[in-house]
């Protein structure tokens, strides 16, 4: 917002707080409301106003087309485009006092502004629901114990080490500065502790704190931790609560009553009453980006939320972002480094097996079954990490060379076995597997590559006297299940884990010794070009689950590559040295974070429409110097789901320069006839290239 703009309200607001509304005063509402048009909508006041009632971050229920919606009023004016004739007064004001906070509602105008869409879909989407739907700020019970707001007992916390200290010191120091910090600390050296300490100075100083975690239901033991240590009011948001329960913890958090707000990406938008400090914990995590409709970074709102609320905020991660790095180098983050584990427990060994010319039953060399056997055999626990669900990624026939393949999707069918169905994970698609080849008939049908499925049917044939449990998103559908499971590895009931990505999320498994990645290829060789850093992160997450307590860890790595250079990289000097070795190739190749990109998707069920319009948005880009555009081209899978979908993809050397070019982009690419023809969707700062 301008500062003529601030003042104009300033004046405005003047006008509206005066004992009641002269007719003459050409007072204009701008009023955001859901709508896929980036534009404000400007409104008269309402027939029976009470001026105090008309102040930004009120809702309005507002005549809309030919129906009515909730809207909230984000601006007063004195002028419009619109003929004043032609404008219709808002229908009534349904908050007496501003529904969103001030520093709330600015941030949102500056991320819709950042990231393009449309504010009133930014404003209204961060509501809970009955609040969207007009319903008053109230909850509609009392807070039931055990649910989203918490009061505990406090426990007494750890003497901290000496990197602890020093990193609580600066953070202290910080508290009245916006200050970002990344916390860089190898897994199990105490990240936790330090937030848990930073916290209770901010809610010694009567302020809130705000917490992004990437999965709350992945992270039960990290809730449990918050409950644990402070007697403080406790509100966790997420995307499984009910609507009551959302509403609750929403106000709570506005209030104030909660001290503490934990949650996922979205409560990056929860209200607060005395912002005091925020943490992103796994700030490096895909989850905080949103991969559809408002496309933000949760982890970059929060830095510029922390930033215009002038209050620190801490990035923690074993495994940072290319970006958060460069930002340290940068000088615009200050980098606080937690170099051991806490505690007893000491770093794991990391050895690369070469699976060259090995034979591998199901995916598992001799090395690696001999491993398992040896630390089962001193009483570890075993976790051993795919990134594929399912028994095979592919059905084929022996004789003709068939593929069961996703009639909607360029995508092949992965075979489940115990249920003999075939499944696609990019649609919804799903029918029970041939008997026998639907092009010759023949009922020589074979699996090909494996997945966590049929991985764990080899294991239990060679470890029969073991537990065995597969933790993804097939085995956890059922609520409780996931912990269900993780009780039985805490208990000793099971011993050897399998499972995808769900299993390298901050679980503290004490007794697990042993942690193997039975394919790092699939990342080596990935088409995005992070794809190195993702398998990188996800290597030293895994290898972050070995070792936790006092006894020593060991990781192994099956690869056909052994001598691939990052990969070296990172197991023989870590991933400091890897990142450095991975931002001097992405400087070279001028990829982000030394560039600025976004990605303009679009999608149909014509073949030909999303390049059709691509090409005519390309054709419509303003000049706009050192801003290159390439593309249009076909989304590495083509078809989803029965849609065809193309990207193109616009580069700059800097963030101006990219929003100034987008910007006078958009309202082109709005007029483009084409643009009715296909779903669009514009991705600032996009994280997958797909
Ligand atoms: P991170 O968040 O970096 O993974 P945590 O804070 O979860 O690390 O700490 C890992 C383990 O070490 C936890 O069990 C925690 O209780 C313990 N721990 C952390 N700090 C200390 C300390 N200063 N002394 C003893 N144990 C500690
Ligand atoms: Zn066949
Ligand atoms: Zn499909």
């Amino acid at each position: 917002m301008t500062a003529k703009l601030q003042k104009k309200i300033r004046s405005v607001d003047r006008i509206v707080s005066d004992s009641d509304c002269p007719p003459d005063v050409p007072l204009i509402l701008r009023v955001a409301v859901p709508s896929p048009l980036r534009q404000t909508f400007d409104y008269l006041p309402p027939k029976d106003c009470v001026r105090t009632a008309l102040i930004p971050g009120t809702r309005l229920r507002v005549p809309f087309g030919r129906t009515q919606t909730v809207g909230v009023l984000v601006e007063l004016s004195t002028t419009s485009q619109v003929a004043r004739a032609r404008l219709k007064p808002a229908l009534a004001a349904l908050d007496d006092a501003a529904l969103l906070p001030a520093e709330l509602l600015a941030l949102m105008q500056w991320a819709g502004a950042y990231y393009h869409h449309p504010l009133g879909e930014v404003i209204l989407g961060a509501l809970p629901p009955p609040l969207r739907q007009g319903k008053p700020p109230q909850a509609v019970r009392a807070p039931r114990k055990t649910t989203e707001i918490e009061t505990a007992v406090s426990i007494a916390p750890p003497p901290l080490n000496a990197d602890q200290q020093r990193a609580v010191a600066a953070l202290s120091a910080a508290l009245d500065a916006a200050q970002p910090f990344l916390l860089d600390g190898v897994t199990g050296s105490g990240k936790t502790e330090v937030y848990l300490s930073v916290i209770e100075q901010a809610l010694a100083r009567g302020a809130q704190a705000l917490v992004l975690v990437p999965e709350i239901g992945l992270t039960p033991q990290l809730v449990q931790r918050f409950r644990e240590r402070f007697s403080a009011p406790l509100a966790v948001m997420h995307s499984s609560l009910s609507d009551g329960e959302r509403l609750r913890a929403w106000l709570a958090a506005r209030d104030g009553t909660a001290s503490i707000v934990l949650g996922t990406r979205s409560a990056v938008f929860a209200p607060l009453a005395r912002p005091g400090v925020f943490i992103v914990d796994e700030e490096h995590d895909l989850s905080f980006k949103q991969q559809d409709g408002f496309r933000y970074h949760a982890r970059d709102v929060a830095v510029m939320r922390a930033r215009r609320a002038n209050v620190p905020i801490i990035l923690g991660s074993a495994t940072p972002s290319l970006e958060s790095l460069y930002n340290v180098q940068q000088g615009r983050y200050r980098r606080l480094v937690l170099a051991s584990r806490a505690g007893a427990s000491r770093a794991p060994v990391m050895r690369v097996l070469d699976v060259r010319r090995q034979t591998l039953d199901g995916g598992l060399s001799p090395m690696l079954l001999q491993g398992v056997a040896r630390h089962l055999g001193e009483g570890g626990q075993a976790l051993l990490f795919l990134n594929r669900r399912g028994y095979a990624p592919m059905l084929i026939c022996h004789e003709c060379g068939w593929v069961a393949s996703c009639a909607r999707c360029d995508a092949r069918l992965v075979f489940y076995q115990t249920q003999r169905r075939l499944r696609c994970h990019h649609c919804a698609a799903e029918r029970a597997a041939d008997a026998q080849c639907p092009a010759c008939g023949c009922v020589d049908l074979r699996t090909v590559g494996q997945g966590t499925e049929r991985v764990e049917q080899h294991l239990a044939r060679h470890f029969p006297h073991a537990g065995i449990v597969r933790i993804d998103r097939d085995s956890t559908r059922r609520k409780g299940s996931m912990q269900a499971m993780l009780d039985d590895v805490h208990a000793g009931r099971s011993q050897i884990l399998i499972g995808t990505q769900m299993l390298a999320k901050g679980h503290h498994l004490p007794n697990v010794t042993l942690a193997a990645i039975l394919d790092a290829d699939q990342g080596l060789f990935g088409v995005d070009f992070r794809a190195a850093e993702r398998m990188a992160q996800l290597i030293v997450q895994v290898a972050g689950r070995a070792g936790r307590a006092g006894k020593p860890g060991e990781v192994l790595i099956q690869t056909h590559h052994p001598d691939h250079p990052l990969l070296r990289t990172l197991i023989t000097q870590g991933y400091g040295a890897f990142a450095a070795t991975a931002l001097e190739e992405r400087a070279l190749s001028e990829l982000p974070p030394y560039s600025y990109l976004a990605l303009l998707r679009a999608e149909a069920v014509k073949a030909e429409a999303p390049l059709d319009f691509l090409r005519a948005a390309h054709a419509q880009a303003p000049a706009a110097h050192a801003v290159q555009l390439f593309g249009p081209v076909a989304a590495p899978m083509e078809r989803r789901a029965g849609r065809y979908r193309a990207q193109l993809l616009v580069q700059a050397p800097q963030r101006a320069a990219l929003h100034r070019f987008l910007t006078a982009w958009l309202p082109e690419l709005e007029a483009l006839k084409l643009a009715r023809k296909v779903r669009w969707s514009l991705d600032v700062d996009p994280m997958e290239m797909i």
